[in-house]
């Protein structure tokens, strides 16, 4: 439980950097009382041999590490636990769970983006790291099983589908995740301490290359009071003062995957108080700063981002390192709740853990909007967005639809938004079982997610070879016959909006 000081109700949130699958030894260093454990990505929840075939990481790395006696049972998280995915992460059973669900009792995944309410605090997050290739691609198909060398690393890249989905989000989250750093996140903290500790992230800080621009952009954007992250193996501890001026826009170079070795660098290559917890607007239509409501060409929508009555006069950001002794690899922060959210229905909640409305909302939006629109979604100019991502005009269109979801999704019961603890189940088999196949396996939980809030609902698909499950098949680019779990998009019956629009389903593989 909360507690309370004084009036004042604080959550006490333990925050751990890299997990890499040591969660015995993370749960042995919460040492006090927390009431909730966040953890910054590459979680790996391997639940047997099999998913090692999905994990990109060195092969002296393969190792199943703690996660499955958490999976089948064996053990118990002591503490709420949620994270979101890194870059070294178990990605067959993460996409499965795409939308977010729990992915052993008391372990919750945030999903490719989320966001949650805990007793009062509004978390948010997205998976995955930068990949300037990838986000260009930007491939809307989910990727197939057995992943090539090519899919085993862009499942964990950052698609412009979810940078979307955050961008979408309100500006009075308390805390955002994300693996990588924001880019130049650096300016704000003590550089020169930091290359002190890790002399080899000179010349990247010289050039800008650490980080990621979508987060940089993210941030600024959102303003979160908390921003976490991983990634480098380092603390790094920053403070991100809002004078409300035009931020400048620095592009970074390219992408810094950091191995799994400390030190060795792998791959480089409107004003509105009235409204609800989760309604702020982001772009005031009054403002004569916005030129254009309907754009997507390319013509800047804000020269600056408006400020919010609401808004935190700074985001402090934390970076943390992996679990091994001796390192900073865990802190635990007293979190006020902002006196604005303690009407929140989480806040005297017994088990306090809800949906954001806005998150839900946000879902259903753009997975319709991207089946009903696939070509031009396709078509949109990443690198654009990319220089500038104030010219992504499709932000202005979906934010109406998301704010027309929202008041729907606001007539329902509170309990509507209540995660239950219980749905989760042990669908892939745990270790210990022989022969199990390569495959997704269908979850419960995502199933259920589209189904109460009417997302539309998209099958993941696995290759004949490695597949046991057939219920349609369909020929792929390359030749090879596919068989699909659930290969066609579903309008799955909608509890919370009237009109689903039909889906135009394109279901050949990549
Ligand atoms: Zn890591």
């Amino acid at each position: 439980m909360c507690s309370t000081v004084v009036g004042k109700n604080i959550v006490t949130v333990a925050v751990q950097g890299c997990c890499h699958g040591e969660l015995n030894s993370i749960y042995k260093s919460l040492n006090k009382h927390v009431d909730i454990l966040i953890i910054c990505g590459d979680f790996q929840a391997l639940r047997n041999t099999r998913d090692l075939e999905t994990i990109s990481v060195p092969q002296k790395y393969k190792r199943m590490v703690d996660f499955h006696e958490y999976y089948k049972g064996k053990r118990q998280a002591p503490v709420l636990t949620i994270f979101i995915g890194g870059n070294h992460e178990a990605s067959s059973y993460l996409k499965e769970l795409k939308y977010g669900g729990w992915v052993a009792p008391n372990i919750y995944y945030l999903g490719e983006f989320g966001s949650v309410w805990y007793k009062g605090l509004q978390i948010g997050g997205l998976s995955g790291i930068f990949n300037r290739n990838t986000f260009y691609n930007n491939d809307i198909e989910d990727e197939i099983l057995p992943y090539d060398v090519s899919a085993i690393r862009s499942v964990y890249h950052i698609k412009l589908k979810n940078f979307l989905k955050m961008y979408l989000m309100n500006h009075t989250m308390d805390i955002c995740l994300s693996h990588d750093w924001p880019a130049y996140i650096f300016e704000h903290g003590d550089v020169h301490k930091l290359i002190k500790q890790k002399k080899h992230f000179k010349s990247d800080i010289e050039n800008g290359s650490i980080g990621s621009p979508l987060n940089k952009f993210l941030l600024n954007y959102l303003r979160p009071r908390y921003w976490f992250s991983s990634h480098m193996h380092t603390r790094f501890e920053a403070i991100v003062n809002y004078d409300n001026e035009k931020s400048s826009w620095k592009q970074n170079v390219d992408e810094i995957e950091l191995d799994m070795d400390d030190d060795e660098v792998e791959e480089v290559s409107n004003s509105n108080t009235s409204v609800g917890f989760e309604s702020q607007l982001h772009i005031d239509e009054n403002d004569g700063s916005r030129k254009s409501n309907n754009n997507q060409s390319g013509e800047e929508l804000t020269s600056v981002r408006l400020k919010f009555p609401q808004d935190p006069l700074q985001t402090r950001f934390l970076a943390l390192d992996k679990c091994l002794p001796k390192r900073k690899h865990i802190e635990f922060i007293d979190i006020e709740v902002n006196p604005n959210h303690l009407d929140h229905p989480s806040v005297k909640d017994k088990s306090g853990f809800y949906y954001s409305k806005r998150a839900v909302a946000i879902n259903k939006v753009v997975e319709e909007y991207i089946i009903n629109n696939r070509k031009s979604f396709e078509g949109i100019d990443c690198g654009r967005i990319l220089r500038n991502p104030r010219t992504f005009g499709l932000v202005n269109i979906l934010a109406k639809l998301v704010d027309e979801e929202l008041k729907k999704l606001e007539a329902l019961p509170n309990d509507t938004f209540k995660i239950d603890p219980d749905t989760f189940k042990i669908i892939a088999p745990p270790t210990g079982v022989n022969d199990v196949p390569l495959k997704y396996w269908e979850n419960n939980q995502t199933i259920e997610y589209c189904k109460k809030f009417g997302v539309k609902y998209t099958g993941l698909k696995t290759t004949s070879t490695t597949s046991t499950a057939h219920s349609s098949s369909a020929r792929g680019t390359s030749g090879t016959t596919y068989t699909t779990d659930t290969a066609s998009t579903t309008n799955i019956t909608n509890a919370t909006s009237a009109a689903s629009t039909t889906g135009s389903t394109d279901t050949s593989t990549q």
